[in-house]
């Protein structure tokens, strides 16, 4: 009695199991002798059967192995000799939903080279050693493949002469910023990943109808501090500046940071964002104030000996006061900080209500 089994588990399997076992499980009566059962594995072509009961249960497994083992014992007659006397009793078999470290470690345990695979307890397949290998080799393939090709890539770039390769590099680096969410010179988030912020939060709070505050923090008169002491100087006033907002906005303990999804980015050149959801146009005004006040008291070192004072100007707007969307909000908090630098710099300035003032 030769049968495939019905695959009606296979929707249980594991993508993984699913796609390197062996589908269907050829099966034996524990009634064939040997002989019948090594014919029949020939004929399927098959390393192994499951051999069932007459009701179809599981009684063991069969395999190549089984029948090495006996064919040197003396007085061995596979045609007289029932599948049953030789068959692994009550044979180990694997969850179709196991995870490829379990296979692995199982396999490496148990030295099997054929694992009936089970889902629901019912058999709907056999694993083999050689479809364990077939992954393992697929494997090193794709990742022998991405080797190669970054080995390709990296000779292509050697073989470039000079010029061509600064080139090059510089492409690679703005493909590798673009990618980036931080700020290359202050560490802080970047454009990007506020805008990005922005859209996550306007339609959060737009969900769960609580306030979000945008802060726009521009340095005054920064101009001036490279038209002093040069670019560069500028540059690390810059990064100062950004270490005086991250301290001012994140400090606090780590619970107080992580419970506040604030959000600290450069904006672009020297403009800067404070995202603060969940924060009404009060409250945004007193961090707002906390920060105006800290750069304004905080010298920042440049070069070496250096220091230099700043002040910022700062626009605010409340969603859904000031604006009802992510262009909204930016427009009214850029209308505010106008207003605030038209009034005399350093100081902050909150946007105007829809229609009216607050
Ligand atoms: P205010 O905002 O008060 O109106 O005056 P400001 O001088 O700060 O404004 P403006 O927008 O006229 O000039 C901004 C200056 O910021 C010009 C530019 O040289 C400088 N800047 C922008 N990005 C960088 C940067 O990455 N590094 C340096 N060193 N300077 C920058
Ligand atoms: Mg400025
Ligand atoms: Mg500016």
């Amino acid at each position: 009695m030769v049968k495939q089994t019905e695959n009606n588990a296979k929707q249980d399997v594991s993508p993984l199991i699913r796609d390197i076992m062996t589908h269907g499980v050829v099966t034996a009566s524990e009634e064939l002798s040997v002989a019948e059962v090594v014919t029949i594995m020939n004929q399927s072509q098959v390393g192994a059967t499951v051999v069932v009961k007459a009701d179809g249960s599981v009684s063991g497994i069969f395999t190549e192995r089984d029948l090495l083992r006996k064919v040197n014992d003396t007085g061995f007659d596979a045609k007289r000799t029932k599948v049953s006397a030789v068959m692994t009793s009550a044979p180990q078999t694997i969850d179709a939903d196991a995870r490829l470290s379990a296979l692995w470690s199982q396999i490496n345990e148990w030295g099997f080279r054929h694992i009936p695979v089970v889902a629901n307890g019912e058999l709907v397949g056999m694993l083999s050693l050689r479809d364990v290998f077939r992954l393992r080799i697929w494997n090193m393939e794709t990742q022998l493949d991405q080797e190669i090709r970054s080995l390709q890539q990296l000779r292509a770039f050697l073989h470039l002469d000079t010029d061509e390769r600064a080139k090059e590099l510089m492409r690679i680096n703005e493909r590798l910023s673009q990618l980036a969410l931080t700020d290359d010179l202050t560490g802080l988030y970047n454009h990007r990943y506020l805008v990005r912020r922005l859209q996550e939060e306007v339609s959060r709070s737009q969900r769960s109808k609580t306030t979000l505050s945008l802060l726009f923090v521009d340095i005054d008169r920064f101009k001036r501090v490279n038209d002093a002491h040069g670019h560069a100087a500028g540059d690390q006033v810059l990064r100062g500046f950004a270490n005086i907002l991250r301290n001012t906005v994140e400090g606090g303990s780590v619970l107080a940071r992580i419970r506040r999804h604030d959000v600290v980015a450069r904006y672009g050149g020297e403009e800067f964002a404070l995202l603060l959801p969940m924060t009404d146009t009060d409250a945004a005004m007193v961090v707002a104030e906390r920060v105006r006040a800290a750069v304004e008291s905080t010298p920042i070192s440049f070069d070496k000996g250096h220091q230099v004072t700043v002040t910022v100007s700062i626009g605010v707007a409340t969603l859904p006061i000031h604006g009802s969307n992510e262009e909204g909000l930016l427009a009214a908090a850029d209308e505010a900080l106008y207003r605030a630098k038209s009034a005399g710099r350093n100081q902050i300035t909150h946007a105007w209500k829809h229609g009216g003032k607050r």
